[in-house]
């Protein structure tokens, strides 16, 4: 076993991993019967905001050049994913993948690996107005906008950076492109919580799908703490100070990890990740391929399988396939918070790729 750079989780670049007991099946099966099909590619640890609930102020440590799959790499992951293992969406993410200056050939080569396939970003929108056009002509099909509040003065503060404005400009510009139903992601803050609902009349008056998630432990500072977290059941309430809101469970999908609400009776609604007190680990679908390509199983896991080496070696697409399956037979059953003693994994979310 060796380390990888981004805070030294476990990462498998020796022997395969342990398949025992792994029915003959194609896909990306795990111990509990679950099959991953959403693929998540983290393209940069680098970003232009520091959320507190992600990053640390002075940013992560910088990923060496060489040790980031480069886009001729990724497309062949997406390849491989796409037509061995039954990946049926990708999200590039980050960091924000928009600092790549190569997000475009990224995109590009992914979809000609993988023709068809629903390929989007994950994004804080900065600078999304220069670029979009060339993403979308590139292949970009969909893009989710994080915006946890439209007041200037919390954005700064939850951001270390005075953004906001840049971001109105990537929503906007997503917008204008055609890139809708556009999705926006908040994290529900103490801070912020109370502006939750004057950030959903900004969502529904410019045409945006609004969905809360609650704040997980993967904050780089280790600040997290449960009695802090402002929960879904909260957050409705104060929601319910101004709207009159109506359960709909998971109307389009029921694996999906919102729950959504309508709005004043519709058709606007608005969703909640209720990640913490309503985990959804039972139905997850995800894997997902770190900035320096080891195989994540789980957000909550420190266990990775690293797949630049074979990459780099020569292996050919059945052996990286072997790995890949292999990595997601050992994917744990769950995030774990629950558990006394839990400890949050050594990634940060900004590291991971969310
Ligand atoms: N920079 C891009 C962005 O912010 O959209 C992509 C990467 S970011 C890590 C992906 C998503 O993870 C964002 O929607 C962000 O709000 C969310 N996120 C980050 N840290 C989180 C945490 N501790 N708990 C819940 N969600 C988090
Ligand atoms: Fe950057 Fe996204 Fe993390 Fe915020 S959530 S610090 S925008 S990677």
């Amino acid at each position: 076993m060796t380390a990888v750079d981004l805070g030294m989780p476990r990462a498998r670049s020796t022997g395969a991993p342990d398949t025992a007991g792994r029915p003959d099946h194609p896909g990306l099966i795990d111990r509990f019967g679950r099959v991953a099909r959403d693929l998540r590619v983290s393209v940069t640890e680098k970003c232009s905001l520091r959320c507190t609930y992600c990053m640390p102020a002075e940013g992560l440590p910088a990923i060496a050049r060489d040790d980031l799959l480069t886009p001729a790499e990724i497309a062949r992951l997406v390849r491989i994913g796409v037509r061995d293992l039954g990946i049926r969406e990708v999200r590039f993410t980050g960091g924000e993948p928009l600092m790549r200056a190569d997000l475009a050939e990224i995109i590009g080569l992914s979809a000609e690996a993988a023709p068809g396939i629903d390929l989007s970003i994950t994004t804080n929108g900065i600078g999304l107005d220069h670029r979009v056009r060339s993403l979308v002509d590139a292949g970009l099909t969909r893009v989710n906008i994080s915006l946890d509040t439209v007041d200037r003065e919390h954005f700064a503060a939850l951001t270390r950076r005075d953004r906001l404005p840049a971001v109105f400009a990537g929503v906007a510009a997503a917008h204008a492109a055609g890139l809708t139903p556009l999705k926006l992601n908040a994290v529900m803050m103490r801070q912020t919580v109370g502006h939750a609902p004057e950030l959903l009349a900004w969502a529904i008056a410019n045409g945006c799908r609004l969905r809360f998630i609650e704040q997980m432990p993967l904050d780089a500072d280790h600040a997290w703490l449960r009695e802090n977290m402002v929960d879904a059941a909260e957050l409705l309430e104060v929601l319910g100070t101004r709207f009159a809101l109506t359960p709909v469970g998971r109307p389009d999908d029921p694996s999906a990890p919102a729950e959504e609400w309508l709005v004043d009776g519709g058709p606007d609604t608005v969703g909640i990740i209720a990640s913490v007190t309503r985990s959804f680990c039972s139905a997850c679908d995800r894997t997902r391929i770190t900035a320096e390509g080891t195989v994540r199983s789980c957000l909550f896991g420190d266990d990775e399988t690293d797949l630049r080496g074979l990459l780099r070696g020569g292996a050919d697409d059945g052996e990286i396939a072997r790995w890949w399956r292999g990595a997601m037979w050992g994917k744990q059953s769950g995030h774990g918070m629950e558990r006394a003693g839990f400890r949050p994994p050594v990634r940060s979310m900004g590291a991971i790729g969310g």
